[in-house]
């Protein structure tokens, strides 16, 4: 079979290597003669997988000691409640930037916790004759209480991103699920990363949760005890039985990442694949994308046929090529390729190709 370059924005493509080699271990890991699926997450062979996966992301990322690392469940939406649940306490207020679906559906949710009184929500997206920015506001000399701002630095959905660094008061939680280890942050900027795993991680139902210790002394609500942050740290994120499945996986993947140098990296490649790809877009006349430079996405790439009476061709065309899962979110059509970090830049020039042929024989 020629090659299939999966463009599906999650659960994602993961890294080629990673695949094969979980797939030779898949029923007998570490000559234990069983699956890592299969054995007791308090063994010390797991144990010591845990830790590992966790070390090497701490590398990974170069997140300061005073952080904790949990690995829990329920992808992005769960951290969406699980943020409110620790942190808001009873009479807390949080305030939250919306860029696009996702930022918008966290607070929801968090409305739906804590209630509209709660929650300050704050547009920050412009639109200029259709072209969308991010238009960050200034937060100097406010002395609102808040415990905390929320935002999400890449809209998968819309395919924007913010790659400015929010300056403000409160502690920022940041929703990373589709843009995680895809480029060199700040962690002490924080107080708080969470990602879903099925873009740059691994499998999904898993998340990731980056969090500064002193955040975990604040009041908190009633909550359900798997999605407790203090649980999850005095328990080593065991407090019930974690996926370890997905765990091992993620863990392979941090390795692979560690192999092929790191964050830095992957960052070069990243942007070279976006630029590529925005390139493309950009210089046919036969495609569109439109949010503004500052704010194109490096992970998920949206764009529109000018003739949208092609787009089933498109789709038809593309897959029969190998190059599948194009199709924009159903919320905002067109079409999307994302190009998170487990994408290798031949995937990228293949789509190239493939859309410079069908602008030329469509256009
Ligand atoms: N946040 C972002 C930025 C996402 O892209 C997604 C999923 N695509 C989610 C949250 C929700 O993740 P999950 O489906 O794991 O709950």
């Amino acid at each position: 079979m020629s090659a299939v370059y999966n463009f599906c924005a999650g659960p994602a493509m993961l890294p080629k290597a990673v695949m094969a080699k979980a797939s030779q271990e898949f029923v007998d890991w570490q000559g234990m003669g069983v699956s890592v699926m299969e054995i007791s997450h308090r063994s010390k062979e797991f144990m010591a997988l845990s830790s590992e996966a966790e070390a090497s992301l701490r590398k990974l990322m170069d997140v300061p000691d005073n952080y904790r690392v949990l690995f829990m469940h329920g992808g992005g939406r769960g951290q969406f409640s699980a943020v409110v649940n620790n942190f808001m306490g009873n009479n807390g207020r949080a305030k939250y930037l919306v860029s696009g679906q996702w930022s918008k559906a966290a607070a929801e949710e968090a409305v739906k916790l804590a209630g509209a009184d709660a929650i300050d929500v704050v547009d920050v997206v412009s639109d200029d004759n259709g072209v969308k920015s991010v238009v960050l506001p200034s937060f100097e000399g406010q002395d609102d209480e808040y415990r905390y701002l929320h935002y999400c630095p890449n809209e998968t959905v819309d395919g924007i991103e913010i790659f400015e660094d929010i300056d403000c008061p409160w502690p920022v939680v940041a929703d990373m699920s589709s843009n995680i280890l895809s480029r060199k942050i700040d962690v002490s900027r924080y107080g708080l990363i969470y990602a879903g795993a099925q873009k740059n991680i691994g499998p999904s139902g898993l998340a990731i949760v980056i969090v500064r210790d002193d955040l975990l002394n604040l009041p908190t609500l009633s909550q359900s005890s798997i999605m407790d942050y203090r649980l999850a740290r005095d328990n080593d994120s065991m407090y019930n039985t974690p996926p370890t499945y997905a765990w091992y996986l993620a863990g392979e993947v941090f390795k692979w990442l560690e192999q092929t140098g790191g964050v830095d990296a992957m960052e070069q490649v990243n942007t070279a694949k976006a630029e590529r790809l925005y390139q493309c877009i950009d210089s046919l006349g036969f495609y569109g994308n439109k949010v503004a430079a500052a704010n194109r996405s490096r992970m998920n790439v949206t764009f529109q046929l000018a003739d949208e009476s092609l787009n089933e061709a498109f789709l038809k065309e593309a897959e029969a090529s190998g190059l599948v899962a194009l199709k924009g979110h159903r919320i905002v059509g067109g079409m999307r390729a994302s190009i998170y970090n487990a994408m290798p830049m031949e995937g990228v020039e293949a789509l190239v190709s493939f859309m410079e042929d069908f602008a030329s024989r469509h256009g």
